[in-house]
């Protein structure tokens, strides 16, 4: 690496903060990172920074370190702050803010000389004699030597249903996190909550805590997420390469795999899922299109899955009648006294049917943020088709990240995919900035996103694993009824850890 290299990232959400805590390990005093985001703290963006303990990670804790080289840190960081795993009743899904907490904290540890945030909305990118201009609307212009998208989802909802709702009925329409106006919303109150994914899935836990009221739901097809499996075991079938398929001939071979029963759903799910990318990839604009209006839905709701005891709750507010789920499309609302009529078309039916409630919820699927105005940047991105970010034509140190990246990638969200992109992108960072005089003591810790001293140190951390086991397994040969367990139980750990850092690879 040359002289101190600038690099800008524009948003500073949970995807913003995990590029920063990468580049801070990997390139140390030789990178100053600006990041610009009008919001005051970093890291917390729009999934992490609600405070209701009924926001639920639906991902397990032990899948959510923001370093690769360290799989188990917020599992760590949680203990740390005394949160043992046997005493959280959602074990492993705990509450949102705490991942938030987390990032700020490994926020705070990073040196401020090695980062700046710049609390701004960036408006336009521009690029001139291999420097990037961002303009902000706080009149102030950042530059660098590189730029990474990662401006995350719209923070609003907006919907026609907001568009068309009289006005007396739109001061019951609700965003799903305004938390103030959920918490008015009386114990007897019924509501209405539009979407079925996990915003709505969010909604319903909060609500369930204040209020008695019926919970109706109403989506195009009244799918709710599936529930994550209790034991999430790999399955020892292989599917094969599906990239080059069509999405129809995709969902037929997979229907087909599930038909044999020697595989799950859920398992077929999760191989997909690491195919996803090459599968997105390969389709053209016409598959895309397929996909989107036949499977879309039944891939968002096996991929996106909600605890199991939260699908336990449903089923049973389901069951006694509270909670109501409405397969159909809204074709109006109107205020009715002191409540709302919504009237809607059942899916299936060719009559409308009506509902009476007293608040209506977004809670819809989020947009992707595309506001930036990028057109004097034609040669290095351009916006996507079907709202999915931006795409990255490849010209000059510009790079995509988060759910600004769905465009290419697909599977562009959760926070495992994000900590491996953030890895790629430090890499192309090192490749991009590197000078000719490489030192053969970084190039392969830089490589896989650690300093020559990080790496020494988890190689070591190994050595000596290794070391004590193989003392301990002669030790044991000598005394067979010595330490019967130890040897073959360290196997099985290194084991699974490494086959979970060759997963997420
Ligand atoms: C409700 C919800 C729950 C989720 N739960 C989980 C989970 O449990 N586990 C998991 O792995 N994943 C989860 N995800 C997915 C994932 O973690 C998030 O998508 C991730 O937080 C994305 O972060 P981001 O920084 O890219 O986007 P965002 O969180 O949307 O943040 C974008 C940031 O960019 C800023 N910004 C936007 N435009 C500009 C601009 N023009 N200039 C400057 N700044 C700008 C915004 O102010 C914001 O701070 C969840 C997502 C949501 C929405």
């Amino acid at each position: 690496m040359g002289a101190k290299a600038t690099i800008a990232i524009i948003g500073g959400g949970a995807s913003g903060a995990i590029l920063l805590l990468r580049l801070n390990r990997v390139f140390g005093d030789q990178m100053l990172v600006k990041i610009v985001d009008p919001d005051e703290h970093l890291g917390w963006g729009r999934a992490y920074s609600t405070s209701d303990e009924a926001h639920l990670l639906n991902v397990s804790a032990e899948n959510m370190s923001v370093f690769d080289e360290h799989p188990l840190d917020f599992v760590d960081w949680l203990k740390a702050q005394g949160h043992e795993p046997h005493q959280i009743p959602t074990w492993p899904f705990v509450p949102r803010a705490w991942f938030g907490s987390y990032l700020s904290q490994k926020i705070a540890e990073v040196p401020t000389t090695r980062y700046q945030h710049i609390g701004a909305r960036a408006l336009s990118l521009r690029r001139k004699a291999g420097i990037w201009f961002v303009k902000t609307d706080i009149d102030h212009v950042v530059e660098a030597d590189g730029v990474v998208i990662a401006t995350g989802f719209e923070k609003t909802l907006s919907s026609t249903l907001l568009k068309t709702a009289t006005s007396t009925a739109l001061a019951w329409v609700i965003q799903p996190y305004d938390t103030k106006k959920l918490n008015e919303i009386g114990a007897s109150d019924s509501v209405v909550i539009v979407g079925t994914g996990l915003t709505a899935i969010d909604v319903y836990r909060q609500l369930r805590k204040h209020t008695a009221g019926k919970i109706h739901f109403i989506s195009r097809h009244g799918f709710l997420p599936l529930r994550h499996p209790n034991e999430n075991l790999e399955s020892e079938i292989r599917l094969p390469r599906l990239n080059g398929f069509s999405p129809i001939q995709i969902f037929q071979t997979l229907r087909a795999f599930e038909k044999t029963r020697i595989i799950s759903w859920i398992q077929i799910v999760n191989q997909v899922r690491r195919q996803s990318g090459d599968i997105w990839r390969a389709w053209s604009p016409r598959e895309r299109g397929q996909f989107f209006r036949h499977l879309k839905t039944y891939w968002e709701i096996s991929r996106h899955r909600m605890p199991s005891f939260v699908a336990d709750e449903l089923l049973q507010d389901a069951a006694n009648g509270r909670v109501q789920i409405h397969p159909g499309r809204i074709i109006s609302t109107k205020a009715a006294g002191t409540q709302i009529q919504m009237q809607f078309q059942p899916r299936g039916t060719t009559t409308a049917a009506e509902l009476l409630c007293e608040w209506i919820i977004l809670a819809t699927d989020s947009k992707i943020e595309e506001s930036l105005d990028i057109r004097q940047v034609k040669m290095a991105v351009k916006k996507s088709q079907h709202g999915l970010g931006y795409v990255n034509i490849g010209a000059g140190n510009l790079w995509l990240l988060g759910p600004s990246a769905k465009a290419s990638l697909w599977e562009s969200t959760a926070v495992p995919e994000i900590v491996s992109q953030a890895l790629v992108i430090s890499k192309q960072i090192i490749s991009a900035f590197h000078d000719q005089n490489e030192n053969i003591f970084t190039v392969h810790p830089m490589a896989v996103g650690q300093t020559y001293w990080q790496h020494l140190t988890g190689a070591l951390g190994y050595t000596l694993t290794f070391a004590k086991t193989v003392i301990i397994l002669g030790i044991h040969a000598l005394l067979p009824f010595l330490f019967a367990d130890y040897a073959s139980n360290r196997v099985r750990d290194l084991t699974r850890l490494f086959n979970k850092r060759r997963l997420k690879k």
